[in-house]
């Protein structure tokens, strides 16, 4: 399938789908497309999402509520690495998942550094509905499992390869990567908590707000 080109194209030339009513027509045409809340399709996920907070590389909110989208077989897919870790009395928290085009338009103005923050004039995956911030807890008990850093850190020890870390650590970042690329993610190897689904590019760019969806 290829990317729906219903939308003009912005300032920098891309194709970011802005209307509620022209994506509702999509997901009827292709329900594939649908943007699906997360907690609803992946039982006990946690959400600790840090747009919706001051705790975040801007200082201040970006976003009005928490809240933490994907499109539907990327949601599916990450419902399935959470029944894979839970053997293990492990479960995902989601630091962000889908991310509206003009939420990275700040970002980018925030860090003007293509490492840490998707350019405007490329958009990011998030913004596809198709990227997703993860780590891991203790299901029992919601207790983040210690990873190298915290979440968006802008340093080296935030590559998913930085060494060294403790054993501890290790695991926890490897049990994540090798559960995540067993069902359909890829990892982005500048940021330990960042992974893309597979199939993004068949996915457009959205500036949707979550109250439309
Ligand atoms: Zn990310």
């Amino acid at each position: 399938m290829s990317i729906p080109r219903e939308a003009p194209a912005d300032d920098y030339g891309l194709v970011v789908l802005r209307s509620p009513a022209r994506y509702r027509e999509l997901v009827r045409a292709h329900p594939e497309q649908a943007l699906l809340s997360l907690p609803a399709v992946v039982p006990g996920l946690r959400l600790d999402i840090r747009y919706a907070t001051p705790h975040n590389l801007l200082g201040r909110p970006l976003y009005p509520q928490p809240a933490a989208y994907l499109r539907q077989p990327a949601a599916e897919a990450l419902g399935q690495v959470q029944q894979a870790l839970r053997r293990q009395d492990v479960g995902l928290v989601v630091y962000d998942a889908y991310r509206p085009y003009s939420a990275t338009v700040a970002l980018y103005q925030a860090v003007q550094d293509e490492h840490y923050a998707a350019p405007p004039w490329r958009g990011s995956r998030h913004n596809r509905g198709c990227a997703v911030d993860v780590g891991l807890v203790k299901l029992s008990t919601g207790q983040p499992l210690p990873m190298p850093t915290d979440f968006d850190a802008l340093s080296p020890a935030a590559h998913t390869s930085f060494e060294p870390v403790s054993s501890l650590v290790r695991r926890h970042r490897t049990l994540l990567l090798t559960t995540m690329q067993a069902h359909g993610f890829q990892n982005y190897p500048g940021e330990w908590w960042h992974y893309d689904y597979a199939r993004w590019g068949e996915f457009g760019l959205l500036d949707l707000p979550f109250s439309a969806l």
